[in-house]
């Protein structure tokens, strides 16, 4: 048996950001992750935003920045150039292992090859730690706080019965390869049936030779396998994928994501959630890493102060107040534009990627990211003079 002031499950973005904040407020802290290493098992594109991962102090070297945006649907190409590079993608495993190495150096204890299995709870159904196989054995964590970060698993909030399995999800599979001819300063999103029956395609470029071209599908609205398409897309080089020459794959990666809005109670008492387990990502290119860190830190903030009040779902509910007041409602607004984008014709998407192309940089960063306003989507509803248009932005405002 061990102890701890704060058991946290997964080390992933959010696990690991919770772990260096919470250690630097000098709770003693575990992460437990069940694979062989960190970033192992690649579950991610990505991509991300430079201004958030600057914000993250996580140096330049490890991530490709980008510039421009290309989104091809059946018969429309549309490229939307910047000035300066707004997004970027990551090397996830060098990332992921950088944010581990910041949670050590702060004191966090990190322990791979830790499957958490079970969870303990007291008489009055406070968590009160969890069960994990580990290189050690069968071991008994005790804990003050729980921290949930164990992503599409949910596993903690689960198995105590606080959370239920998610019913809508996407499957993203994707190969990062080497290429011959690829253009690093722009990623590219297909739309359309030949590219996913409910969802999207991309190539999201890591250096001059490198990229990850991966395709996705929503459930319920798919039933078909994605790795399918994406060998089919690949093999017959269907456009773009004909511009990158010789395609080899290197790694093959796949994942789960939440699609169906964040959990209404992220908090109880002894347990908090955060990341995909808490359902924290931008439905519209269903994005996650950087609320993942940011949250992640606000958890283990939270949760070192709460350890004086004895982690009562009380004593947390400012975590759960933060991460509502920044993205809640952001996330339900993109909610209902990406269930219309599950259910759109090949017509339909060529006529939503011309509205795209009308839009301009500017405005579609905004609306990719899901940083909508009234004032902007009031602007974007009087000056699209198209019927779709008007449709599309006034699905936003309608609260
Ligand atoms: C195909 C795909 C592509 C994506 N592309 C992007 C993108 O381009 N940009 C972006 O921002 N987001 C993207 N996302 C979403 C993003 O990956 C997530 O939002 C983000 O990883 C959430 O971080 P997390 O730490 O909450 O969960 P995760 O990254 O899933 O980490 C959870 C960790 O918990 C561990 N774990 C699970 N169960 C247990 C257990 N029982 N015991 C111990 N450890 C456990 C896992 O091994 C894992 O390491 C994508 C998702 C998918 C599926």
């Amino acid at each position: 048996m061990t102890e701890h002031d704060i058991v946290i499950v997964g080390g992933g973005p959010a696990g690991l950001s919770a772990a260096y904040s919470a250690a630097r407020k000098k709770a003693t802290t575990i992460v437990l992750e069940k694979d062989d290493s960190i970033a192992q098992n690649i579950r991610t594109s990505g991509v991300s935003w430079i201004d958030d991962i600057k914000r993250f102090e996580i140096p330049e070297k490890y991530y490709n920045p980008i510039k421009n945006f290309r989104i091809i649907s059946p018969s429309k190409d549309v490229l939307l150039r910047g000035n300066s590079p707004k997004s970027c993608v990551l090397d996830v495993r060098a990332t992921y292992q950088y944010l581990a190495t910041l949670a050590a150096k702060e004191g966090a204890e990190i322990s791979v090859r830790s499957e958490v299995q079970s969870v303990k709870l007291s008489p009055s159904n406070k968590i009160t730690g969890v069960v994990a196989v580990t290189p050690k054995g069968r071991l008994d964590f005790d804990s003050k706080l729980v921290i949930d970060a164990s992503g599409f698993n949910s596993i903690v909030a689960r198995r105590s019965g606080y959370a239920y399995n998610w019913s809508r999800y996407g499957i993203g599979v994707e190969y990062e390869c080497y290429c011959e001819n690829i253009d690093p300063e722009t990623w590219v999103l297909m739309v359309g049936n030949k590219y996913s029956d409910a969802g999207y395609a991309w190539i999201f470029p890591i250096s001059n030779h490198r990229v990850r071209i991966g395709t996705g599908v929503g459930r319920p609205e798919s039933l078909s396998d994605p790795i399918k398409k994406l060998n089919t897309l690949i093999e017959n080089k269907i456009k773009p994928l004909d511009e990158l020459k010789n395609i080899q794959p290197i790694e093959y990666h796949y994942g789960f994501i939440p699609n169906e809005g964040a959990r209404k109670t992220t908090i109880f008492d002894g347990l908090l959630l955060v990341g995909d387990s808490a359902g924290q990502a931008n439905p519209l290119v269903l994005e996650g890493i950087r609320f993942a860190i940011e949250f992640g830190r606000v958890a283990g903030e939270i949760g070192a102060a709460s350890l004086s009040k004895g982690c009562t779902k009380e004593s947390l509910q400012k975590y759960e107040k933060f991460w509502k007041d920044r993205v809640d409602s952001k996330i339900k607004s993109s909610l209902k534009v990406q269930t219309r984008w599950l259910k759109m014709s090949d017509d339909a998407w060529d006529r939503e990627v011309e509205i795209i192309r009308q839009m301009g940089f500017e405005d579609f960063l905004d609306f990719i990211k899901a940083q909508f306003t009234t004032s902007k989507m009031m602007k974007l509803v009087l000056t699209h003079p198209h019927a779709t248009a008007k449709q599309l932005f006034s699905l936003i405002l309608d609260k």
